[in-house]
């Protein structure tokens, strides 16, 4: 990656550039999530946690894009029957994913299911 400041080549573990001295931020990506259409729960939002923090909330049938820094987090969809935390990843060479999930109905949970992941 590149400063924003100076144009300098960045090496990746590097905190500041080594030729203007400005603070280089994490490297950023995307996640793009994909609610799939279902009858169950169609009106109950999900809400989606990033390392404990809401960064959305998707509807019935629809995708919300988030950014998100290149690394490891840690994902929870938020629904009546509480958290399930699942740990995904941003690589450099795939910092834009998309997540496919559904409502999961059982006889004792309704949790959102991820489907599949997809690299953007
Ligand atoms: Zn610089």
């Amino acid at each position: 990656m590149f400063c924003n400041n100076c144009g300098n080549k960045i090496e990746n573990n590097d905190v500041f550039c080594n030729k203007c001295g400005s603070k280089v931020g994490p490297e950023m990506g995307s996640i793009v999530f994909a609610r799939q259409s279902k009858f169950y729960g169609s009106l109950i939002p999900i809400k989606v946690f990033i390392d404990g923090n809401l960064v959305t909330t998707v509807g019935n049938g629809k995708e919300e894009k988030v950014q998100v820094s290149v690394g490891k987090h840690k994902l929870a969809f938020n629904l009546w029957s509480g958290n399930d935390v699942e740990d995904i990843e941003l690589t450099k060479e795939h910092p834009n994913i998309k997540i496919n999930f559904a409502l999961k109905m059982g006889a004792v949970t309704s949790k959102p299911k991820i489907i599949s992941i997809e690299n953007l």
